[in-house]
């Protein structure tokens, strides 16, 4: 017997994580019903393994009402999707899938080391995960990247899981409160989805409900305020040299302020401040301040994971050594005539965009695609001193243009108007016109890729091979 035995519960999305968690809910006994707005090629071969295991099945409306013990939804549903508000209004719960995730773990499961953010989550949880492997852990990286929580908290082969959640699945959870959280950063993204950026806030806060809570950016004034609401002992990170304890960056080394060394760890030599030396910020092998932040959050939430279970000091710059970023995160894919070409495809929003900028002194940058309701003023009133030239591409390119008349009036700008997937070879063409010797061409959208492309990826992608074709072998 297990709480879902003879309960209805309806998977509302048959995306990945819907088919892990169909799957799961049939095995613990649940009566499931599985609804999606497509029925076509795509949901066929999920359909057809959850029909003959016993479910049912409603493609082609994910509207109408449903009556349930417990829906449990995919990240991407809004909260004003027709059958969800109907659900809440009528007093049925509505959960994401780390949730149940959460409620279905054994006793004995593996703690959750995990992070959330605007901006950097899947690079800190790739950092968080090598820490926790250079300290001994038998670790993955799942939640929001790579696998459904509900099939590794099931897998007995792990000792602590580094888990990414979005605002989406931490919007549509309750009890769900990780061993040590933390936020990396708030601006505005999804708003659409979330109504506001307080709304957002709220949602990502959720982090923090372990009784461990966690750590928090310092320098983001928005992820202090909420820290400071709800947690009882949150812990500061801060790229600068940390005051009065916490994690930072002290002449080039990034430090713990935080806590000792336990009895049985070998002794760090002390900063003239008392502080731990964890890694020089030249030993670590991604670019551009924001990934620094990154790497100091990473150090915090798993030394604050250390004050529960042992996190060795050194474990931390083993771990953030090892690490290596991932493909279309400032990616750099070509160089020719002293021209670097980066592919920062994963600029989904205007923060991540700022960021990526940042980090290059001269710089042609292609921009566009889906803003999702946020604005480029703030982004562009900073970047626009580095800016040599901009290529727009995407439906919201006149966005953009407009901004940059506003505040960056100098700049040259290139629009193309072609709106598939050949317009970005347009855009390399015209960056490539606009770079001179010493600039980067930085493709940092700051918006979303699917007007023009299938995600991100093919975005990078085909930036990375029209770069290589105009920089030359
Ligand atoms: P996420 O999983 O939150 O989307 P990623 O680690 O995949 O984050 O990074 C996405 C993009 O966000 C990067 O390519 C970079 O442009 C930007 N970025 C990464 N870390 C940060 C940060 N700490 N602050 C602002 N922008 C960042």
């Amino acid at each position: 017997m297990t709480p879902y035995d003879g309960q209805r519960v309806v998977v509302a999305g048959l995306g990945v994580s819907g088919l892990a968690v169909a799957r799961e809910l049939l095995r613990a006994g649940a009566r499931v019903l599985v609804v999606d707005a497509r029925d076509d090629e795509r949901t066929e071969t999920g359909a057809a393994e959850l029909r003959a295991g016993g479910a049912e099945l409603r493609l082609g409306d994910a509207e109408t009402p449903v009556d349930a013990d417990l829906i449990v939804t995919s990240p991407g549903w809004r909260p004003d999707q027709p059958m969800l508000a109907a659900a809440v209004r009528d007093g049925i719960e509505v959960i994401g899938e780390p949730e149940l995730a959460w409620r279905l773990r054994p006793i004995d499961a593996a703690p959750w080391v995990a992070v959330t953010g605007t901006n950097g989550k899947t690079t800190t949880v790739g950092m968080v995960e090598a820490i926790l492997r250079a300290a001994g852990y038998r670790t993955v990286a799942a939640g929001n990247v790579g696998r459904p929580l509900i099939e590794v908290v099931l897998d007995p082969s792990y000792d602590v899981l580094a888990v990414e959640l979005s605002s989406f699945q931490l919007y549509w959870s309750r009890d769900l409160a990780p061993d040590a959280g933390v936020v990396l950063n708030l601006a505005e993204d999804h708003l659409d989805w979330h109504g506001s950026l307080d709304a957002y806030g709220a949602a990502k806060a959720g982090i923090w409900r372990g009784n461990g809570c966690g750590a928090y950016n310092a320098d983001d004034p928005l992820v202090t305020r909420l820290a400071l609401e709800a947690c009882d002992d949150p812990h500061p990170f801060t790229v600068e040299r940390p005051v009065g304890g916490g994690f930072g960056v002290a002449d080039g080394v990034i430090v713990d302020g935080m806590s000792g060394v336990s009895p049985d760890e070998p002794r760090p030599v002390y900063t003239a401040d008392n502080m731990i030396p964890l890694v020089a910020v030249a030993d670590l092998q991604v670019r551009g301040p924001h990934n620094v932040a990154n790497a100091v959050a990473a150090a915090a939430v798993s030394r604050v994971f250390g004050l529960r279970q042992p996190l060795p000091w050194m474990a931390v710059g083993e771990g953030l050594r090892a690490y290596r970023p991932g493909r279309h995160r400032n990616e750099l894919v070509a160089s020719g005539g002293g021209v670097d070409w980066v592919d920062d495809s994963k600029a989904t929003n205007p923060h991540a965009a700022a960021a990526s900028l940042s980090a290059y002194p001269s710089v042609v940058w292609i921009a566009g695609g889906l803003l999702k309701g946020a604005t480029v003023d703030d982004l562009i009133r900073d970047q626009g001193p580095r800016l040599r030239g901009v290529v727009l591409i995407g439906q919201d390119r006149a966005v953009i243009a407009a901004a940059l008349a506003r505040h960056a009036a100098d700049v040259p700008v290139v629009t193309v108007e072609t709106q598939d997937t050949d317009g970005m070879n347009e855009a390399v063409r015209h960056a490539a016109e606009l770079a001179q010797p010493g600039d980067t061409v930085l493709l940092a959208p700051a918006a979303a890729s699917m007007d023009m492309f299938r995600d991100y990826a093919e975005r990078g992608d085909r930036f990375a091979a029209a770069a290589r074709a105009v920089a030359g072998p």
